[in-house]
């Protein structure tokens, strides 16, 4: 893979990057700001999943550590650059948690704090990258939040957040915020229809992603697509009254946040086709289903159980027992379809 593929590719996350076609907007202003010496010292991007934020984050990290820039990019050649490629660069301070769903702890953001004291190792910027930045616990924000009070020279943050909400007030409001928004239809599937093999539908993707491209990428690939055609059957199965104990197995190895987010989506789908009919659909290739669905659950029903899952995400965060949690809703949504 060159240099200049590694934007679109969102394995790479500590590669170099440039911004994706529906973040030009906001790169030239920055490019702007920086040109007249005024880029906010701390750039908080927020927006849903799957916009491509931390590849704008990444491609701003790599454009103020290059040394020798071209007016819009990169110049890909000098040591820094290489650097990046490397994977490793001595100013670059990509913090994340140590693992999904966990916390980015006090010491990490202490240990930041410490290096960026110091002179840039390489004599130009100083990066700081931290994603989620709502994972950050509160002492962590609040070690932070010293350094981005009293900010050294040449060093720049870049928060990225999901959900910008989260994060304490005294954070977001020492932060510049940027918000990344969708592309138009017509330009993310045209973006998506380079990323993905030609079998795979760009337009059916895209909607089901909710018009988030690289959201649409992730989905197309059979890390998801094989739990989706399974949870489908395992749906199709408990409409036809089968035993939901029994389904629950099935599931053993689904990703708990991955099946809550998929069952929402179908029910909030549901309700679109019930309400305003099939045009208003996001994922058309789950129609079978929401046709079923239809027929067997009232819309008050639908809300119901899309408020249940929305708590039963919340006890996610105290490590429920995988198998119980999973029998428990499948157990749930039986009783709404009238087999128990
Ligand atoms: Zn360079």
């Amino acid at each position: 893979m060159s240099l200049k593929d590694a934007g679109a590719n969102p394995t790479s996350e500590q590669k170099p990057a440039l911004p994706l076609p529906w973040q030009a907007d906001i790169w030239h202003q920055w490019l702007q700001q920086l040109s007249q010496d005024r880029l906010p010292h701390a750039i908080l991007l927020t927006g849903l999943p799957g916009l491509g934020k931390r590849t704008l984050a990444r491609a701003l990290a790599h454009y103020l550590l290059c040394e020798n820039p071209e007016p819009r990019e990169p110049c890909w050649r000098c040591p820094s650059c290489q650097l990046l490629d490397s994977g490793f660069h001595p100013d670059w301070h990509p913090l994340e948690p140590e693992a999904p769903g966990k916390a980015i702890r006090v010491d990490a953001i202490r240990e930041m704090n410490a290096q960026v004291q110091q002179s840039a190792q390489r004599g130009g910027y100083k990066l700081v990258l931290i994603w989620p930045a709502e994972a950050m616990n509160i002492n962590a924000a609040n070690a932070l939040l010293k350094t981005l009070e009293e900010p050294e020279p040449r060093t720049q943050f870049i928060l990225v957040s999901d959900q910008p909400s989260a994060l304490p007030a005294t954070i977001r409001s020492r932060c510049q915020q940027w918000p990344v928004k969708a592309p138009d239809l017509a330009s993310g599937q045209a973006w998506l229809g380079c990323q993905l093999s030609p079998e795979q539908d760009p337009e059916i993707l895209l909607k089901a992603a909710g018009g988030r491209p690289l959201q649409a990428v992730k989905m197309a690939t059979p890390e998801w697509e094989e739990p989706r055609q399974l949870l489908l059957q395992v749906m199709e199965a408990l409409n036809r009254g089968a035993d939901p104990s029994e389904q629950a197995q099935r599931l053993k190895k689904f990703d708990l946040p991955q099946l809550l987010d998929y069952l929402q989506s179908w029910l909030a789908d549901t309700l679109r086709l019930k309400l305003m009919g099939e045009t208003q659909v996001m994922d058309s290739r789950q129609l079978p289903l929401y046709h079923q669905w239809q027929q067997l659950l009232s819309s008050q029903q639908l809300l119901a159980l899309d408020s249940e899952f929305k708590q039963a995400h919340l006890a996610l965060a105290s490590n429920p027992n995988h198998e119980l949690f999973i029998e428990r809703l499948l157990i749930r949504l039986t009783q709404e379809l009238g087999h128990e």
